[in-house]
């Protein structure tokens, strides 16, 4: 499944963060290492077409598309040299496709902040430098292994060259993703640096409205995405009926909650999109890369759809809306037939002819 990895420093809000995740109670406290276990937890991708679509076709349920998250221990400077928990917990990212890491930027003198002062920057620093670290360990501990194998000629020698080349990289002090690299095969290493990054900017509620501030905060982690939210704030707003926090979310001159935008900007950065189905029985989002085609969508279905994949009729979502009703779109020629070619377009609502 799709899941994106926590990382931070301790006391910078990730239990607060991710108890609002998954309105699951993980502990939060105020000291370091507060959390050592990981706990996953599965968002829905927000989507206002579903319910659109759902009264179109009079479905039961709705089913989303989802995000997993796993919520990890923070990392202090130092754990790669073992100190705090040490690294072992990083093993809990390793197989995550992508890492959200949160940054402190909200104040509050009762709340320990580990190296002393609130600093955005120096923290990022600090992970950056961990992550770093580890992968030069994970990779020197591969090398060893990856010298032997070559020479019994059990390995493609590329795989060898690719994590020399990754060793070099990583050894100037900067993360695999800038690289350039094709680093495809040494991906069973589950390179943490090498994973795409968001940014979740932990922040006071004032804050949330200070433009000059959040370009600042921006500015330090482009052209990674950068989201801002008040952890406190979201584990309040799941609290409420949706009315109740609509209004609570506009009273800060938000739109969007920042777990709204978490799921989806997690969803774009990890290159997603979505493909809708719908009947009376349950209008659903269907997930695949950006740039599938009709067959590789309808194989996220099922293997048989793929395998028997004969063409899929195709509206979107806004012709739908627009004509009312599949019977509609068609009698308008907004129908079309699409076959194995075809790139799939997000919110396209698809009917597949297959055989079995
Ligand atoms: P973690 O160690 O990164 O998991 O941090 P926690 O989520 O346990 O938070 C550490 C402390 O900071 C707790 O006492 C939280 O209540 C507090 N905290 C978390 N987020 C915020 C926030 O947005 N504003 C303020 N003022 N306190 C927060």
């Amino acid at each position: 499944a799709l899941t994106i990895g926590i990382v931070g420093l301790p006391n910078v809000g990730k239990s607060t963060l991710f108890n609002a995740l998954t309105k699951n109670s993980v502990l939060a406290a105020n000291y370091p290492f507060a959390t050592i276990e990981p706990n996953i937890g599965v968002v829905n991708l927000p989507d206002s077409r579903l319910a659109v679509l759902a009264e179109i076709f009079g479905s039961e349920r709705i089913l989303p598309a989802a995000v997993s998250f796993v919520d990890i221990a923070g990392i202090v400077r130092g754990a790669s040299e073992g100190e705090g928990l040490g690294n072992k917990f990083l093993a809990n990212i390793r197989e995550a496709d992508a890492i959200a890491q949160v940054v402190r930027g909200f104040s509050d003198d009762d709340v320990v902040h580990v190296d002393g002062a609130v600093n955005p920057a120096g923290d990022m620093e600090t992970i950056n430098t961990e992550l770093i670290l580890a992968d030069l360990e994970t990779l020197e501990k591969a090398q060893a292994r990856f010298e032997k194998e070559v020479k019994g000629k059990k390995l493609d020698p590329i795989v060898l060259t690719t994590a020399e080349a990754a060793k070099a990289y990583l050894d100037t002090g900067k993360p695999l993703s800038s690289s350039g690299l094709d680093l495809e095969p040494i991906r069973e290493l589950g390179l943490l640096t090498s994973k795409p990054f968001i940014y979740v900017f932990n922040i006071d509620e004032g804050v949330l409205q200070d433009d000059l501030k959040l370009a600042e905060l921006a500015a330090l982690v482009a052209p990674a995405k950068a989201i801002f939210l008040d952890a406190k704030l979201e584990s309040e707003l799941i609290d409420l009926d949706a009315e109740d926090a609509a209004e609570l979310l506009a009273s800060t001159g938000q739109t969007e909650s920042g777990l709204d935008q978490l799921a989806r900007i997690g969803f774009d950065t990890l290159g997603l999109q979505t493909y809708l189905t719908a009947g009376p029985k349950e209008t659903r989002a269907w997930t695949i890369p950006k740039g599938a085609k009709a067959p590789q969508a309808a194989g996220v279905i099922h293997t048989d759809f793929e395998r028997g994949f004969i063409k899929a009729e195709i509206i979107s979502f806004e012709d739908l809306v627009a004509t009312g009703s599949v019977a509609e779109a068609r009698a308008k020629g907004k129908a079309r037939m699409e076959g194995k070619d075809y790139v799939m377009a997000d919110g396209d609502v698809v009917e597949f002819r297959f055989n079995v």
